[in-house]
């Protein structure tokens, strides 16, 4: 098919699954620049897509600005496996991700870190990251097919994911319990879709850290994932990949996408918050940020 038969069968799909009028979804179709082959696969089982949207939750909070070789949350290829995914981890930060996604008790911050209910099994070539409560799980490996490294305890820390299969305290439960039911969050369906779609699109997202290596990802609350960037793919571009990509698809019409300035988006009435900065942030001091983000994993 023609590029401009595309852009006009997207235009039109946009009209009637956004709220975009038609002059702005034909302007987003004719930017979409760059597609994967298929739209996202979602999980059938909506426990399974719970806990793919912890994961993303956990990584974006817990990565921030500290990415290294253009993966936002650690993550270079995801592949549907049944009603799982298996995820190929950034070689240089898979340790790390482990680290990040692994529950345990932080006594300095008062409290449990990570997935709570995680645990792993499998050989360190790959793991199997499973929910001790539901069938959900996820494969992690090495992108470069090398071991992963599981964490060790740092101070003040107490390793939950060490625990026997189901063996959850009273802690871990209650925050396992936290992610399940967030009370305030409007629409769970809805970020448990988007969310876990951003962990099964990582060719995408991870488009916001490519020109400098790094981009911000954070946090405000158990509902919304917010991704903020300077240089490459515009709002408006970024929007028209994943919108390409079924990526507000089964969301309600009118919550699918809010483009709120040029600027700025969001997707799933604020679960997916896209800003990028009007203009670089870093420019030729860029590759010293990349180097301190190096030692800090030495570290
Ligand atoms: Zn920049």
């Amino acid at each position: 098919m023609s590029k401009s038969r595309n852009a006009n069968t997207l235009a039109k799909k946009l009209v009637r699954r956004t709220p975009l009028k038609q002059a702005t979804a034909s302007r987003l179709a004719k930017q979409v620049h760059v597609y994967l082959g298929s739209p996202v696969v979602d999980s059938p089982d909506p426990r399974q897509r719970r806990l793919e949207a912890h994961i993303a939750h956990v990584l974006a909070s817990g990565f921030k600005d500290r990415q290294l070789n253009g993966a936002l949350l650690g993550v270079r290829e995801a592949e549907p496996e049944g009603q799982s995914v298996k995820l190929a981890l950034e070689s240089d930060m898979a340790d790390e991700v482990l680290r990040e996604l692994l529950p345990r008790f932080d006594h300095f911050y008062g409290g449990v870190r990570g997935v709570a209910g995680l645990r792993v099994r499998g050989n360190e070539r790959e793991l199997n990251l499973h929910d001790a409560t539901s069938s959900a799980h996820v494969t992690v490996t090495r992108a470069d097919g090398g071991p992963i490294r599981l964490p060790s305890a740092r101070d003040g820390e107490v390793l939950l994911w060490k625990r026997v299969p189901g063996g959850l305290s009273r802690d871990e439960r209650q925050e396992a319990e936290e992610w399940t039911v967030s009370r305030g969050i409007e629409d769970l369906r809805v970020r448990d879709l988007l969310l876990s779609r951003i962990l099964r699109l990582p060719g995408l997202a991870n488009r916001t850290a490519e020109p400098h290596g790094f981009a911000n990802c954070y946090t405000h609350h158990a509902g919304d994932l917010v991704i903020e960037w300077c240089c490459g793919d515009t709002v408006e571009a970024l929007c028209a990949v994943l919108l390409a990509h079924g990526f507000a698809d089964d969301v309600p019409r009118a919550k699918a996408i809010e483009l709120i300035s040029r600027h700025s988006a969001h997707l799933g009435d604020r679960t997916v918050i896209l800003n990028r900065h009007g203009s670089c942030l870093y420019g030729r001091s860029a590759e010293d940020v990349v180097e301190s983000i190096k030692e800090g994993y030495k570290s």
